[in-house]
């Protein structure tokens, strides 16, 4: 198997992971839930799937936010990292509300996962590269 596909195979699961930390959370506690939502990061979550996964991405027929059906987001967390990585108290004070523990884990997640990324753009750099020349 590629090097990138191993890569992304595992930039799935850490999204996953990530999004089991943070949803529970707004689950829990938000005031106005999904208020975060907006528009535009539906259609960049559209663009990063086609562009960078290949996939394109059913509209779910909501009125304002493209990706959004009956019970929630129609997108996988891998397809849309913006929305999986944020909490309002991660992006305010830099902490997840459930505590220290989960803290760790998010930073560690993020960090994984932004090394990931690294390599995989490294990757497809090189890749494109080799067909210039
Ligand atoms: S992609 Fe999903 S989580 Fe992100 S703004 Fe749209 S509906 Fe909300
Ligand atoms: S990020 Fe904030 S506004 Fe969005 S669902 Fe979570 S707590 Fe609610």
């Amino acid at each position: 198997m590629p090097k990138t596909s191993r890569a992304r195979e595992r930039l799935i699961g850490l999204f996953q992971e990530v999004y089991e930390l943070t949803e529970p959370e707004c689950h829990r506690l938000c005031r106005i839930p999904q208020s975060c939502c907006s528009p535009e990061y539906c259609e960049e979550a559209i663009r990063h799937a086609k562009e960078d996964w290949g996939v394109v991405l059913e509209r779910a027929g909501h009125k304002v936010l493209p990706l959004m059906g009956p019970t929630g987001c129609t997108a996988a967390p891998h397809f849309r990292p913006l929305c999986a990585l944020h909490t309002c108290k991660m992006n305010g004070l830099g902490v997840l509300a459930s505590g220290d523990k989960e803290t760790k884990k998010y930073f560690s997640l993020r960090r994984r996962i932004e090394g990931l990324l690294y390599l995989i753009h490294c990757s497809s750099a090189a890749a494109q590269r080799e067909n210039v020349v």
